[in-house]
């Protein structure tokens, strides 16, 4: 069996997901790095876990794990219509956003296809237009790392079939105001599917941000794709969706497998949206975290990103692998972006206050240090 012949002509793009120290549960963190204690502030979790509603009731879903679940998630489709003000018929639910951002692709990219993705963004979209054999156009990002629409504009041809936007921006935090994300859509062929993603909504709350939901009700090529696993803390549940008009929803309907999000995902979610109070800790302990990171940049003069949502993208002006590697000693597991070629920057996710306390004075020992390489992005 020649394996190489028989792999479909996209492999060798396609790379399987790391598993580098950033990626490793916390478990195995601690293994790999021989410590009892160590802080994972390298994915974006909500460090409160989930609402004590959810678990409750998916507690109560495993003595149904007999039976298949919902296909389509009616009562989760339901609550969210409600909550966005939008029609059951425009909702869609996948295993995570991550699977949704699958399901666009398979929807709609064909070889021939081009997607246009900001060069510093989220890499799912790659990995998804790889899979589909399209083309990936990357587009340039702003001087201060926004993401730029007209920049983005300039790369449309007549082979785009997908713009992949996400808003607020992983791993830069910064958000697109919303006024000019309508003007924006406004410019872009109707027949160029615009995809904002928007996995971090619940923590933004500043800098013209506003949901494209609203977006979704003028334009018949506006998909909103959202995660429980951000602000909801369900990241291990598996759940996601995404809004559109009814046809747009319907076509990618035709893609999703029948049974992709599992019943106690559904329940987890449907009893997270009732818990208002969870949300609103959860927003509060991440502005605490938030700031106490900002005002330590502030203080050792460092630039970093304005972010809306629950990580901070900090420029350390050294080599941001021997941060990464002197901050994993002690035990705080950031992310390197190195791979954007932002090779002094990291993201760190916010985690509880008392977390926080105790990586900045980790970061502040770090920082000290005065045999760390000195570099610029
Ligand atoms: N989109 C963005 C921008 C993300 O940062 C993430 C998670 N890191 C996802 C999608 C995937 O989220 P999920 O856990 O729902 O698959």
């Amino acid at each position: 069996m020649n394996l190489t012949q028989m792999v479909r002509s996209v492999y060798p793009n396609l790379t399987p997901y790391t598993c580098s120290l950033a990626d490793l549960p916390v478990e195995e963190m601690k293994q790999a790095l021989g410590l009892e204690q160590v802080y994972k502030l390298s994915f974006n979790e909500n460090p409160l876990g989930p609402s004590p509603k959810a678990i409750a009731a998916m507690q109560q879903a495993l003595t149904q794990l007999n039976l298949y679940p919902s296909s389509s998630g009616e009562a989760v489709l339901n609550k969210i219509a409600e909550k966005e003000g939008v029609q059951p018929q425009n909702v869609i639910l996948s295993n995570g956003a991550d699977e949704m951002i699958i399901l666009v692709a398979q929807t709609f990219l064909e070889p021939e296809d081009e997607a246009i993705i900001p060069q510093i963004c989220f890499v799912q979209y790659l990995a998804s237009t790889n899979l589909m054999g399209a083309k990936p156009v990357f587009s340039p990002m702003k001087e201060d790392l926004g993401i730029d629409l007209d920049g983005a504009l300039q790369k449309i041809t007549d082979k785009t079939k997908v713009i992949f936007l996400c808003n607020p921006n992983n791993p830069t935090g910064t958000v697109i105001p919303a006024d000019e994300l309508r003007a924006f859509v406004a410019r872009v062929p109707e027949n160029v599917l615009v995809v904002i993603d928007e996995a971090y909504h619940e923590f933004a709350d500043g800098d013209g941000y506003a949901s494209s939901v609203e977006l979704t009700r003028d334009f018949a090529n506006v998909f909103v794709i959202r995660t429980f696993s951000k602000v909801y803390s369900l990241a291990a549940a598996r759940i996601g969706y995404g809004i559109g008009q009814t046809e747009l929803v319907d076509a990618v309907n035709h893609v999703r497998p029948p049974f992709n999000v599992n019943s106690i995902a559904q329940a987890g979610a449907l009893a997270s949206l009732d818990d208002a109070e969870h949300v609103a800790a959860s927003r509060q302990n991440n502005a605490i975290g938030k700031k106490l990171l900002c005002d330590t940049f502030d203080e050792l003069g460092l630039t970093y990103l304005k972010s809306q949502a629950n990580f901070v993208c900090v420029d350390t002006g050294r080599d941001g692998k021997a941060v990464f590697d002197r901050l994993a000693e002690r035990g705080f597991i950031v992310r390197t972006l190195a791979g954007y070629g932002l090779k002094s920057s990291l993201r760190i996710s916010i985690g509880r206050e008392e977390e926080m306390r105790a990586f900045v004075a980790a970061f502040k020992e770090v920082m000290q240090e005065s045999d760390l390489p000195t570099i610029k992005n």
